[in-house]
């Protein structure tokens, strides 16, 4: 397995979130040699869509993804309705900068509700209707299954095989993003992955499970410092057929979103040898 050259990492904009905007997100980017970004849409917002899609270009990187849409349940049709819409935006979003799909968080269980398999069914009748505009406008849809401790406020798609089954059912144009913090515990990982297969294995995200973990949202640590073997994950991606980016994608209060973030940058490049 060749290792990842920074050319062949992309950095999440959550990463280094509390320090830069997108604009320094990019040009930070271009100084380390990192080839690829993956915009939050807040950020994007920020910038404004035509001056990010003009930087980016100018930069040479490769966005490999937007996050992200989703969060279809809501307790009416009307909240249902506005989820859609949200999502009608985020996949222009994703079409004007080029990105190589639209990553897509399920959503949890609206409120009052104890019926997740109900949100579940709303997750796919949402991307479904998604579906309509993503499949001609040529956007790839994403769907990135979260662990389970997110089922219900945030994701109640958790495992990758429900993310394929959801692929089977759905059809064309859509696929999964694998995340190691997300499916790194899963005893199916392997199996899955090779199930999704080139066509449906859209990105893959990186960082690292510590243990002991201290927040369940804000507490993922650097590639090489928690639990997660990536090298043995990376290789299922690459026998399925995926020899796309490495995204880090680190969510850390405490830890990375202190430093600068040319600090936090230069220390991804250098634990490429642990993913
Ligand atoms: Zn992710």
């Amino acid at each position: 397995m060749d290792p990842v050259t920074p050319a062949r990492l992309s950095l999440n904009t959550a990463t280094v979130r509390e320090q830069w905007n997108l604009r320094e997100c990019i040009e930070g980017c271009a100084r380390h040699g990192i080839g690829g970004i993956s915009p939050w849409r807040d950020k994007l917002a920020e910038c404004g869509v035509d001056e990010a899609a003009r930087l980016i270009a100018d930069h040479g990187l490769t966005v490999t993804g937007l996050c992200r849409g989703g969060l279809f349940p809501a307790a009416d049709a009307a909240g249902r309705q506005a989820a859609l819409d949200d999502n009608r935006r985020a996949l222009d979003e994703a079409l004007a900068l080029g990105a190589r799909c639209l990553i897509l968080v399920a959503g949890g269980l609206p409120e009052g509700s104890k019926d997740i398999a109900d949100a579940r069914a709303q997750v796919r009748d949402g991307i479904a209707a998604l579906l309509d505009h993503a499949r001609p406008a040529g956007m790839p849809l994403a769907i990135e299954p979260l662990h389970p401790m997110y089922a219900a406020g945030r994701a109640c798609v958790n495992t990758l095989k429900q993310a394929n089954d959801l692929c089977d059912a759905l059809g064309q144009g859509v696929g999964v993003a694998v995340d190691v913090y997300h499916v790194w515990w899963d005893p199916e990982l392997e199996y899955e992955i090779l199930r999704a297969g080139k066509d449906r294995l859209l990105a893959f995200h990186v960082c690292d499970w510590l243990e002991p973990t201290r927040d369940m949202l804000l507490d993922r640590g650097m590639m090489g410092d928690g639990v997660v073997d990536i090298p043995r994950i990376r290789g299922w991606m690459e026998a399925a057929g995926y020899h796309g980016f490495a995204e880090v994608e680190i969510f850390s209060a405490e830890t990375w979103w202190k430093k600068p973030a040319d600090e936090v940058l230069a220390t991804c490049v250098e634990r490429l040898s642990f993913v």
